[in-house]
C-alpha cells in the first residue's frame, strides 16, 4: 500500500531575494532571517554556520544577458497599450499613463497586489504591468538610479558588462515569471526602466529583458540553488558591503567596507511583509 507523503511547502522567496542572492548569499540570508523573525514568537536564526568560509563571488550562475536590448530615452507607451497594474505600495513611481489608458484589472489583486506563484514559491510585486492590444503582459521595474547617467561617453555593450545589468535582469525574469503565473500567459519580455533624474529625457533609458524558455530554465534553477545552499556564505566586498542593509544594522562579522546607503527596499515595502 503506497501512503501519500505530506507536501511540503517551497521556501518563499521574492525577485529581491535572487538579487539579494546574487550579491551575498549571506545578506541574502539575514534579511530573510529578519523577515520571518517578524511572523515567529522567537528569533529565527540564519542557517549561516559559524565556522562558514567566506566566498569571493555568489554561487548563484548568471542569468542570460546574451538577449538583452538596451535603450536610450523615454519610454514612449503606445496609444492602445493599457496599464493594467501598478504597485501602490510604491512612492515616487512616474505617471507612465493617461488616465484614459489606465485599466486596473482585479487579476493582480488577488493577495494584496503581490503576484504569487504557487508553484514555484515566489513572491513580489513589478512596479507596473501593461498590457498590449495582442493581450501580452510586460512587468515594468522602475529604477531612479541613471542609466547613461555621469557617463556620456558608455555604450551599450559596455554598459551590459556592468553588474547591474545582471541584478535587473535577474528581477525582470523573476516579475516575468510572476505575471506568466498570475495571467496564464507567458510575457515575451519585462522592462527595466530608468529614471531621468536630470528631467530632460537625455539620460533617461530603458532595457529590454526577453523571457523565454531559456530564462525560465534558469529562474527555476536558481530557486533550486537558493533552497539547498544551507550555507549561504558571506561574500565580503566593497561594492556590497557598503550597500548591505543588515551591515548597516551590525548584524553582519564579515564586512568588508561600512555602510553607506541602502540598495534594496525597506524592510517595510509589502513585498517583504
Ligand atoms: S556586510 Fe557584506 S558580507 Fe556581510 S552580509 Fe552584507 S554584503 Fe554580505
Amino acid at each position: 500500500m503506497s501512503v501519500a507523503l505530506p507536501q511540503t511547502r517551497p521556501e518563499h522567496l521574492t525577485p529581491h531575494d535572487l538579487v539579494t542572492y546574487s550579491r551575498c548569499p549571506h545578506e541574502m540570508e539575514l534579511i530573510r532571517a529578519r523577515r520571518a523573525s517578524l511572523h515567529s514568537p522567537t528569533p529565527v536564526t540564519p542557517v549561516t554556520p559559524a565556522d562558514v568560509v567566506p566566498e569571493r563571488h555568489s554561487p548563484l550562475f548568471a542569468p542570460p544577458l546574451g538577449r538583452l536590448r538596451v535603450n536610450e530615452g523615454r519610454l514612449d507607451v503606445a496609444p492602445h497599450d493599457t496599464l493594467v497594474y501598478i504597485d501602490d505600495g510604491e512612492d515616487d513611481l512616474p505617471v507612465l499613463f493617461p488616465a484614459e489608458q489606465v485599466r486596473l484589472d482585479s487579476l493582480f489583486s488577488r493577495h494584496g497586489g503581490t503576484l504569487v506563484d504557487e508553484e514555484l514559491g515566489l513572491g513580489g510585486r513589478p512596479d507596473f504591468v501593461v498590457r498590449s492590444p495582442d493581450g501580452n503582459f510586460v512587468p515594468i521595474e522602475y529604477k531612479t538610479t541613471h542609466l547613461f547617467l555621469d557617463l556620456p561617453q558608455i555604450h551599450h555593450e559596455l554598459h551590459l558588462a556592468s553588474h547591474g545589468r545582471s541584478f535587473d535582469t535577474i528581477q525582470a525574469i523573476a516579475e516575468c515569471r510572476l505575471v506568466h503565473a498570475v495571467t496564464g500567459r507567458r510575457p515575451t519580455h519585462g522592462i527595466v526602466l530608468y529614471g531621468d533624474v536630470a528631467g530632460s529625457g537625455t539620460h533617461e533609458g530603458w532595457v529590454e529583458v526577453p523571457y523565454g524558455d531559456a530564462e525560465e530554465h534558469w529562474l527555476r534553477a536558481a530557486l533550486l540553488q537558493i533552497r539547498t545552499d544551507g550555507r549561504r556564505p558571506p561574500v565580503p566586498a566593497e561594492r556590497n558591503c557598503a550597500a548591505c542593509e543588515p551591515n548597516r544594522d551590525g548584524q553582519c562579522r564579515y564586512a568588508a567596507a561600512r555602510f553607506e546607503g541602502a540598495h534594496v527596499a525597506a524592510l517595510s515595502h509589502p513585498t517583504f511583509r
